[in-house]
């Protein structure tokens, strides 16, 4: 080392403190806004040992100084590659740069009482009086229209110009510099992420490839369609597990279940009571007149009947109020309006000409007893199928309204898109864990004859409402947690205590443990341990425990992590403005690193790196008069150029940072270089963590393919000739095994990586996401991206993205109870073994699906127990675990099943399934396979649990009735089924991301929301009720909303009257409206404030910025806002809903023949 290095005087960290006593309250999210109430969380005041009074946190102030330990680590010797520069040292150091450190920790400490046991007096010091978790959403400060920034603070943005004398001096290195070709072609039009508006092809046809013979499979001829699935799949690695119901395994009559027309919906009245709370009725749609059925109207089954034979069809009649079609009706029964008739005994015949779809069940001539040419088909009425907004509404009135309190074992919990309260008891939120059904077989053959897979997902560090408690953080001393000594699962409400509380029993493989000395309590006369209420871990079924030395890396506590910002310098980065861009957002955006309860100020240490082919590291050491640049051209093996003074606390580094974020756009300001490096990049931040010992961050913003020479690099291979063939799985695969060993290393060191991509052509998200994928990271794309329409999102993705709570280093294990155990795993984590799903970081919006198998039988009585234990680093560099728990029913009766599905899980469930079995089989085998899994699982429904009826009627689970509209959705969705506007990279991107979706995520994305605007009433908070998604729902007149999770559109009809437009867009009339607003117009009237006021709601609700997207109807954009009219055909060949059902019932009907 030359020049520009401070002398050595040890490495940054030291060993932090040990003796984490107390008990806090781990408290996440951003930076409070000045003036707010800093967050305060509950203690958990009771007398016991281990339970000691509340404490703020404390011994963790790591940049006051921690003991020097350990050697300098010596740096790589390769000096020749190092071109250190001053930059701008004759500058002076800018003197009113550093805002004043906001702090939380002398507000007062209102506590408001709330008490998730009630106010009834009862022993032993109930945490009764735990203060609220006020915690602020992560994204919270940012929000538009608020003020995060102290106004000081605004102010340093205009005092660091660009520093002349620096950028001459920087000049000398930037002349040795390979000054490569610019490409400097304009960017297209910004686009909706699938391609500029330009590249839109035409309406018309040139479809049919896609569309066609997508539902051909099988027909009577083609055997039963279990093993025709399977075929052609790797032996070794099925995708999909195909287990044929072979129709001799299902009964055909299952004695006892006798038809009961005023049952549940689900089956007669005679099943076995369950205990959890059955799913409410529903009513979707009004009942008709002329009903004849009895009974409560929402206790029927889904009937969608296939026609009687013509001589007596006199119309459909709409049977049980449900959401179905009844049949056969009587001959006497008139013609009902709105349900045509069907003549031709192929329910649900094709609506209108659809020519792309090729008639593959349309007009079945094996369907039914029709014989001959079929008459006009006639369309289905959709108002009779059952309508997700209408099962969404019924669930909000019924569910919306009482808390959901967790202290039964199986309850369904309300839908995703029901606002609701949880009161834990016992067992875990459904915000952490939701499961396909909280009933299940109690053998592996009810299951497989059921083909209902049972998974949860889990999202171990959802964010919770305010109103909801943090799980307590519990400390039982040195020896660490209490667990089983066989199993080793933690101790949790499920545990029995015996012997007088001298031994507990484990619930997961009932092994007997002593009960540690200091942990023995007296049973009450009921069994209970008196002191059940005072301590979390037996009474909630999530809470958190203060991991041990044992429970870290090399037996020693962790540093605080690290965040490194590493910024793509290269032609297009700079010339879109992105450079000044990021640059200008860090100086303020540093203040709202992640910190916990009344810290001052965040433990995390930061760091800074641009790059082209090269790299350039940053010493920002507060000693530092300006910061110095480091710059690396080797590479090809990379390594840290200085260690002291790259990793650096943001206050004591202010005016330091400050000044390097205002020099690097200027310094840059000239390139000509267009190439850049990838794999060189994450090295560089993991050996700059490595050297540091922390777990931490890379924020890397990146714009072109890698093509330099360097490790890692790649090459154009996009080829979009490749779908619908065998080589399509390619399209999705790393084209190199480099980044996924990359990935091994990182996730080793605890080294996430989060990618901002702005992309103007390919470049390989399928490979470059994959470190980013295998380290928990978060990946987000912004094609074409421009500074005036895309900033906005940018800054918002960004700000959530730095600012949300995030545990590092994970490992996160799923335990059982006897007789299932977690197979199989979907999520972004990397896994060396099969049990433990490693993470180099996890974040609040993470989610990880886990599936189950049996692996012996279960009882009824004891139920099955799931024990998720995440083991994390907290943004203070503490070691936590953090358990949920859950106890579901299991069932002996399969309609027991069908009544406790949840189908928005099941859809997250088979969505992620789906999108890794494009890994590694053809796209259309993949689609096969999900439609024929979705008939089986039906077809067992109908043979097993439904009321004998006719053969023709359809008759859905009620707890599944939306399982064909939601996955015809998930079919059509651009992974499995690309329209010609979608790229490789989208494929990819989508592929990617929705992997790590929540259950309200997919759902909203593959089911998006509709919402009429002109409906909305402007004097209300509410949102105008949604509208189901199909064009002939829209209405010329009016005005609407659609949203996905990534996108925002709002299409305006052609008739809509003039006031609203002007009042909405601030121009007279619509063809003034410019579709370029990615942003509403900020206009004084009621109407334009309750639709920003929409759209802001929509926004905080989902962890992306969505893109807001102005279609005008019958314009060209129009295409791309039709593509998520899901109920509707689609352009590329996807069913429509009616169409896609009928389809089902056929596919039903055959497996049950
Ligand atoms: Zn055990």
């Amino acid at each position: 080392m030359s020049v520009n290095q401070q002398a050595h005087t040890g490495p940054p960290y030291g060993q932090p403190q040990p003796g984490y006593q107390g008990y806090q309250q781990p408290a996440y999210g951003g930076q409070p806004l000045p003036g707010v109430l800093q967050s305060q969380y509950g203690t958990y005041n009771g007398p016991m040992p281990g339970y000691q009074q509340p404490v703020p946190a404390q011994g963790y102030f790591p940049s006051l100084g921690f003991p020097s330990k350990g050697s300098p680590v010596s740096l790589n010797s390769d000096t020749s590659s190092l071109a250190p520069n001053f930059i701008g040292s004759l500058r002076a150091p800018p003197t009113s740069g550093a805002p004043p450190p906001s702090s939380g920790a002398s507000l007062p400490s209102g506590h408001l009482v709330y008490s998730q046991f009630g106010h009834g007096d009862v022993q032993n010091g109930i945490p009764a009086s735990a203060a609220p978790m006020q915690r602020p959403p992560a994204s919270q400060p940012f929000l538009p229209g608020s003020a995060p920034t102290p106004a000081n603070q605004t102010s340093t943005f205009q005092q660091y110009g660009p520093s002349p004398a620096s950028v001459q001096q920087l000049s000398n290195h930037m002349a040795g510099m390979t000054i490569g070709s610019t490409a400097a072609s304009a960017p297209p039009p910004a686009g909706l992420g699938y391609g500029p508006p330009t590249s839109v092809p035409p309406v018309s046809g040139s479809f049919s490839a896609t569309g066609s013979g997508l539902y051909t499979p099988y027909t009577a001829s083609q055997g039963p369609p279990p093993t025709t699935v399977s075929q052609g799949l790797p032996l070794a690695q099925p995708p999909f597990p195909s287990q044929p119901v072979s129709t001799q395994r299902l009964p055909t009559q299952v004695p006892g279940f006798a038809p009961a027309p005023s049952s549940t919906g689900i089956g007669p009245s005679s099943y076995p009571p369950t205990t959890g709370a059955p799913r409410p009725p529903t009513m979707p749609g009004p009942p008709l007149p002329g009903q004849t059925v009895a009974g409560p109207p929402a206790s029927q089954p889904n009937h969608i009947s296939s026609p009687p034979p013509p001589s007596t069809m006199s119309g459909l009649h709409p049977g049980p109020p449900m959401s179905g079609l009844h049949g056969p009706p009587p001959p006497t029964h008139p013609p009902q309006p709105g349900y045509q008739m069907q003549q031709n005994g192929s329910f649900g015949q094709v609506r209108g000409p659809q020519p792309n779809y090729g008639g593959a069940y349309a007009g079945t001539p094996n369907y039914g007893s029709q014989v001959g040419p079929p008459p006009p088909p006639k369309r289905l009425d959709p108002d009779s199928i059952p309508s997700p907004i209408q099962v969404i509404e019924d669930d909000r009135s019924n569910r919306g309204s009482e808390p959901f309190v967790t202290g039964v074992r199986g309850q369904v919990p309300p839908l995703v898109t029901t606002n609701f309260l949880v009161k834990d008891q016992g067992n875990a939120s459904p915000r952490y864990i939701r499961c396909t059904s909280y009933n299940i077989p109690c053998t592996s053959d009810m299951a497989k004859q059921s083909q209902v897979p049972l998974a949860a997902v889990i999202k171990p560090l959802a964010t919770l409402p305010p109103e909801e408690n943090l799980p307590y953080l519990v400390d039982h001393g040195e020896s660490g947690p209490v667990r089983c000594n066989r199993c080793k699962a933690y101790m949790c409400p499920f545990m029995q205590f015996i012997e007088g509380g001298r031994r507990f029993q484990c619930c997961f493989c009932s092994c007997v443990t002593e009960v540690p000395p200091h942990y023995f309590q007296h049973l009450d006369h009921t069994g209970k341990r008196v002191d059940f209420y005072d301590r979390p871990e037996l009474s909630l079924g999530s809470y958190e425990f203060l991991a041990t030395v044992d429970y870290c890396k090399n037996n020693k506590f962790p540093s605080p992590p690290a965040f490194i910002f590493m910024i793509d310098v290269s032609y297009n980065a700079v010339k879109s403005g992105l450079v000044r861009l990021i640059c200008e957002e860090l100086k303020s955006l540093l203040d709202f690193l992640p910190r916990e309860g009344n810290m001052e100020e965040s433990a995390i240490r930061v760091g800074f790196v641009t790059y082209n082919k090269v790299l350039h590291f940053y010493n920002v050491k507060s000693s530092l008069a300006q910061p110095q640049m480091m710059v690396v051209s080797d590479v090809a093996d990379m390594f840290v150029p200085l260690l002291d003074g790259f990793l650096v606390n943001v206050n004591e580094s202010r005016t330091v940072i400050t000044s390097l974020l205002d020099q690097i756009p200027e310094m840059f300001a000239d390139t000509r270089e267009t190439e850049t490096v990838f794999a060189p990049v994450i090295q560089a931040g993991l050996e700059a963590l490595k050297a540091a010992e922390c777990a931490g961050k890379l924020f890397i913003f990146h714009t072109t393919l890698p093509i330099a020479e360097a490790p890692g690099k790649l090459k154009n291979r996009d080829d979009k000739k490749l779908i619908n063939t065998d080589k399509e799985k390619t399209l999705f695969q790393p084209q190199t095994s480099f980044y996924s060993n990359l990935a091994k290393d990182c996730v080793a060191q605890g080294c996430c990586v989060d990618l901002f991509l702005f992309p103007n052509q390919y470049l390989d998200v399928a490979t470059l996401g994959v470190v980013t994928y295998q380290t928990g990271g978060s990946i987000y794309k912004y094609a074409y991206f421009q500074l005036e329409t895309d900033q906005d999102r940018f800054l918002n993705d960004l700000r959530r993205d730095v600012q949300k709570e995030v545990g590092f280093d994970a490992v996160m294990r799923v335990r059982t109870s006897t007789g299932i155990r977690a197979t199989d795993f979907f999520g972004a984590f990397y896994m060396s073994n099969t049990t433990d799903v490693e993470m180099a970081g996890l974040d609040c919006d993470k989610t990880i699906t886990v599936e189950f198998k049996h692996d012996d039988k279960l009882s009824e009585d004891s139920g099955a127990l799931l024990q998720c234990a995440l083991l994390y680093t907290s943004c203070t560099g503490q070691r936590r675990l953090r358990i949920h728990n859950l106890s579901l029913n299991c069932c002996t009766q399969l309609a027991d099943l069908y009544r406790n599905c949840e189908t928005d899980t099941l859809i997250n469930y088979l969505a992620k399934y789906a999108y890794r079995g494009v890994l590694s089989s053809p796209v259309k085998t993949v689609r096969d396979s999900l439609i024929n899994q979705c008939a089986q699982i039906l077809a067992c429904y109908r043979k097993n649990c439904a009321s004998p009826s006719s053969a023709g009627q359809l008759i859905l689970p009620e707890c599944m009735k939306l399982l064909p509209v939601y996955l015809n959705c998930v079919l059509k969705s651009d992974v499995l089924q690309p329209g010609p506007e979608v790229t490789t990279d989208d494929r990819s991107y989508i592929r990617q991301i929705v992997t790590s979706m929540d259950v309200a995520e997919t759902n909203v994305f593959f089911y998006p929301r509709l919402l009429p605007l002109t409906k909305a009433d402007v004097d209300s908070d509410s949102l105008p009720a949604a509208i189901r998604n199909s064009e002939e729902r829209l209405s010329k007149g009016d005005i609407y909303l659609l949203e996905n999770g990534l996108n925002i559109f709002v299409w305006v009809g052609v008739n809509v009257q003039q006031g609203l437009i002007q009042n909405l867009f601030g121009v007279s009339s619509f063809s003034q409206i410019s579709n370029a607003l990615s942003t509403l117009p900020v206009l004084e009237n009621p109407f334009s404030k309750k639709v920003r006021s929409i759209v802001d709601k929509l926004q905080r609700q989902r962890s992306r910025y969505m893109k807001l997207i102005i279609v005008k109807q019958e314009d060209k954009l129009e295409m791309l806002f039709k593509h998520f009219l899901v109920e509707d055909k689609s352009l590329s060949g996807g069913a429509s809903y009616v169409d896609f059902l009928c389809h089902m019932h056929k596919e039903i009907r055959q497996l049950l023949s």
